[in-house]
């Protein structure tokens, strides 16, 4: 059916941008719409980092190289991390992983979120993509009165200018208008648990380590930032919401105080803090990823707990299966919006989706539990995973990204 668009994506966070980036060398006719400036407005504190950062890993930077974006970030805002650890802080439990232990040089990096969206954007600045800023998607009608399978679509804006397309890709973050409207049903809960988001200062070298304390109020995550002296890490420390409102009222000296405690003093003592972020925290997952003329990705789909820095990861995996959903259905002919060729796209993601969802939740609740009799069990599974090679091995291509929580090999592109 002729439209005005081949595909229209929704959202131009780094989801959305890195789908239409690894589109834009095709001859689709392409359309990204985005409610914001698709601009980055710093609010970098005195330590010049944004808040936001996001540990990359290796499936997601393979990835963001195969659309030409990674080798365009600046060197100097990559921090790759070489060791991760991770501790029960009500216990004596601990495990490690080093990169070397795989044969890789990282296991992963850490890259501000606006530092990735302004490489996307710089990239998609010399394509053909056409862009629209500052619009919010409103509407999306079937073009035929009888229902079609290939899904075409009428769409309206909220400023009233209207398009047609054959797909409609919603990448519009976990209020999704796309999900919305495509009547996806979603199932969420609410993890009873604010992110506390920002940027210290050590007095300790970070070592290209990436840390996790698991406390029964919620995990702590320390992640390492760029700079000569590695006295910079970024935290996101989730909490029980009454914690959160506790610990954001604090003075900056007290809080020094209360994350260096936290931090059992592994990274010598916080000195500094820039400005603090709540950020609540929410669960939520669509029960399908496709209906005629519409896919979903990325946090539309998708929305789980910040605790092993997982959700930019599974929304470049769904762009990157979406991608090459697109890219086989047209070299075939096919209709890209038809609904039975965006299925396999469900298929490959899904289960992928589900598994690491239903693992954020069994963590949380793992650790959140002061029953003495988990609290033995996870010390001692821990004492036991650090002994056990085979396993470790397993866990670290899992949270890389290399292998499928439900065990099978991601492909390596290229
Ligand atoms: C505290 C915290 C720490 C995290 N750490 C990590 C980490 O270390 N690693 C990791 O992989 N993940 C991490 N995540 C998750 C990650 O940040 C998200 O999964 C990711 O940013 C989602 O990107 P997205 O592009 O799908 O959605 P978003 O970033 O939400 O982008 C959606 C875009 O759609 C636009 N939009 C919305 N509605 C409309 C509309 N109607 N019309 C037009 N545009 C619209 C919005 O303006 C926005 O730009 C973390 C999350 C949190 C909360």
């Amino acid at each position: 059916m002729h439209t005005e668009f081949d595909v229209i994506i929704v959202g131009g966070g780094m989801v959305g941008l890195s789908l239409a980036q690894a589109l834009s060398g095709t001859k689709l006719k392409l359309l990204l719409v985005e409610a914001g400036s698709l601009e980055s407005n710093s609010i970098a504190g005195a330590s010049g980092f944004e808040p936001r950062v996001s540990a990359i890993n290796l499936k997601s930077q393979q990835w963001l190289s195969a659309i030409g974006v990674w080798d365009h970030l600046p060197k100097d805002r990559i921090q790759a991390f070489t060791r991760m650890e991770a501790w029960d802080a009500e216990g004596t439990g601990e495990v490690s992983f080093e990169s070397r232990q795989v044969g890789q040089a990282a296991l992963g990096y850490i890259v501000e979120n606006c530092v990735i969206q302004d490489a996307l954007m710089t990239a998609l600045s010399q394509s053909s993509i056409h862009i629209m800023r500052h619009t919010r998607l409103q509407s999306a009608t079937p073009l035929t009165d009888t229902p079609s399978p290939n899904g075409a679509h009428h769409i309206t804006f909220e400023d009233g200018t209207t398009t047609t397309c054959n797909l409609l890709i919603g990448a519009d973050g976990h209020q999704s208008r796309v999900r919305q409207l495509g009547g996806f049903k979603t199932r969420q809960w609410d993890y009873q648990h604010q992110a506390i988001v920002t940027t210290i200062t050590l007095t300790e070298p970070h070592n290209n380590t990436a840390r996790q304390a698991f406390a029964t109020d919620g995990p702590l995550g320390i992640l390492p930032l760029p700079g000569q002296d590695q006295r910079h890490c970024s935290i996101v420390w989730s909490q029980k919401s009454d914690r959160t409102a506790a610990l954001m009222a604090l003075s900056d000296t007290e809080f020094c105080v209360q994350l260096t405690r936290a931090m059992d003093n592994r990274l010598g003592t916080v000195v500094d803090v820039d400005r603090r972020f709540a950020i609540p925290l929410q669960a939520q997952i669509a029960e399908s990823l496709v209906c005629a003329g519409m896919a979903l990705i990325g946090d539309a789909a998708h929305r789980i707990h910040p605790l092993a820095g997982q959700g930019a990861n599974l929304g470049f995996a769904d762009a990157e299966a979406l991608a090459d959903n697109i890219i086989a259905t047209t070299s075939k002919g096919l209709a890209i919006g038809d609904h039975f060729q965006l299925r396999q796209y469900q298929r490959q993601r899904q289960s992928h989706n589900l598994a690491m969802t239903a693992a954020m939740e069994g963590f949380k609740r793992l650790f959140e539990s002061d029953n003495i009799a988990v609290r033995w069990l996870r010390n001692a599974g821990m004492k036991q995973f650090e002994d056990f090679g085979g396993l470790k091995s397993a866990v670290m291509a899992v949270a890389m990204g290399l292998q499928s929580p439900l065990n099978g090999v991601h492909k390596k592109r290229g």
